[in-house]
């Protein structure tokens, strides 16, 4: 490995496109990245399926994962269970790919508190007029889970600034950009390059003898 993989969390609104955002990044760059697929307790909305969007589990099946310490975050949101399966994640970084993780705040700030070189994104729409008519477009929610999200996104806004990085989401396809660049630019910084250090410093080395040039 000449560069070692960032672990990303990317948070946002309900509403915010952050689904979007990652399924074009896989799509995209397929060879950059690996989106981690959590488990919830949630019931599946239609159109999702097991293993793709989720894994959807029984509290009980949940609750064994924390005992197990399966998990390498989990959090409640609106009254169901959210984790990230630990295996698949450590797996990916040491294979050299950056993973992605779509989580909300606690949980991103757990995997800060964890992997302290993580790197943390939060995805919003321009404003949160338009927050409101993409969560009530969507049409996949009853006006009372509406309801709740949208109080949530009201709790989430107040912990923006413990993110490393806020990228608005107004064009989809530019926002996939602007997440793939910031990552970009986190592999290129010099901690996460230090074998590659180390072979340009030996490399190096002969010329510290004043080695002859013709
Ligand atoms: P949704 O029900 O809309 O799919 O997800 C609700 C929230 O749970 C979103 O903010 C989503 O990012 C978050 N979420 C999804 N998977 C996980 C997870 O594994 N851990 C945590 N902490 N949050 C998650």
């Amino acid at each position: 490995m000449k560069s070692e993989a960032v672990l990303a969390v990317v948070s946002g609104f309900a509403g915010s496109g952050k689904g979007s955002v990652m399924k074009g990044l896989m799509k995209k760059y397929p060879d950059h990245y690996f989106l981690s697929v959590s488990k919830t307790t949630r019931s599946p909305r239609p159109g999702e399926e097991e293993g793709r969007e989720y894994f959807f589990v029984t509290d009980r099946e949940f609750e064994e994962d924390i005992e197990k310490d399966a998990l390498l975050e989990y959090a409640g949101y609106v009254g169901h269970y959210y984790g990230t399966p630990k295996a698949p994640v450590e797996g990916a970084l040491s294979e050299g790919k950056n993973v992605l993780l779509e989580i909300e705040i606690q949980g991103a700030l757990k995997v800060k508190e964890k992997y302290p070189e993580a790197v943390l994104l939060f995805l919003s729409p321009p404003s949160a007029e338009e927050l409101k008519e993409r969560l009530t477009g969507r049409g996949t929610e009853d006006a009372a889970t509406i309801k709740k999200r949208l109080k949530r996104a009201s709790e989430e806004s107040l912990g923006i600034e413990k993110y490393d990085y806020l990228v608005i989401n107004d064009s989809l396809e530019e926002c996939i950009e602007e997440v793939h660049e910031i990552l970009l630019a986190e592999r290129r910084k010099t901690k996460r390059q230090t074998e590659r250090i180390r072979e340009l410093v030996n490399g190096m080395k002969v010329f510290a003898e004043g080695e002859e040039t013709e």
